[in-house]
């Protein structure tokens, strides 16, 4: 479904992605680990069109997306991003937060996007809350409601990037879990995640990101139980 090829990115002289390739297959969950600053978030930009790569090929079922000449909004409307923090617009209700994309940018009528809405919104509990501000939810609640908003738009690919890092510990469980429900509904997700223990239970594959390229990648029980590059093993090393 997504598929990069030799993608190159700098940031002045740093070059921060030095020939990633990777595939994502529909209904795939693939986990992205790696150090920081080891190029996780601006290689999930760089995938969804939010950072101009400097060479390289991206192809979304098949279409190369990376030309210049593809209508950028019209490519990102196709994925749906959660970042680490910051993802609600502090001034709109949580419900005006989920329909904004559907009805700005996919043009749905108000009414059927806030119907969509808040089924999404009652599914995670949220409903009773989706005339307040996202101020006075918890941070868990923020997430999830930032999930919802993502998934509004049915989008083809999840880009989610350390979604739960900012969280309180008790927190965390409550998003991960809702990621864990998508995942199983045949979502296709590309997540970045320090949490290793999720990463091993629900991603189909992990890849692991070192100084800018693909050091390794497998399915969890290979890349956790017997990695076989030296520098994986010193980064799982960290987590044990
Ligand atoms: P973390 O686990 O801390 O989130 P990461 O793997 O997501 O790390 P990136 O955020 O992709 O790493 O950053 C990779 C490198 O690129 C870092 O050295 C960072 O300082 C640099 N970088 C990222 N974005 C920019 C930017 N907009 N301008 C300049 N440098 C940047
Ligand atoms: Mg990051």
């Amino acid at each position: 479904l997504l598929q990069a090829t030799d993608l190159w990115k700098s940031f002045g002289d740093q070059e921060v992605l030095r020939g990633v390739s990777l595939a994502l297959e529909t209904h795939e969950v693939v986990a992205l680990i790696g150090a920081s600053g080891s190029g996780k978030s601006t290689l999930l930009r760089c995938l969804g069109l939010l950072e101009p790569i400097d060479d390289g090929q991206i192809f979304l079922d098949g279409a190369d997306i990376s030309d210049p000449r593809v209508d950028g909004n019209r490519v990102r409307a196709r994925f749906g991003a959660v970042f680490q923090s910051y993802n609600l617009f502090p001034h709109l209700s949580v419900l005006d937060n989920v329909t904004l994309a559907s009805r700005v940018v996919h043009r749905m009528p108000r009414r059927a996007a806030e119907d969509r809405a808040m089924g999404l919104l009652e599914r995670i509990g949220l409903a009773p809350l989706a005339r307040e501000h996202p101020d006075r939810l918890s941070g868990g609640q923020q997430q999830r409601a930032a999930i919802v908003r993502a998934i509004a738009t049915d989008p083809e690919v999840l880009l989610l990037d350390e979604i739960t890092s900012a969280l309180d510990p008790e927190l965390v469980g409550e998003v991960l879990e809702l990621v864990r429900e998508l995942a199983a509904e045949g979502a296709t997700i590309l997540m970045a995640t320090h949490e290793m223990a999720f990463a091993r239970d629900v991603a189909d594959r992990v890849v692991f990101l070192d100084e800018g390229i693909v050091r390794e990648q497998g399915t969890p029980s290979e890349v956790f139980g017997a990695p076989r590059e030296v520098r994986t093993r010193a980064f799982l090393s960290r987590f044990t």
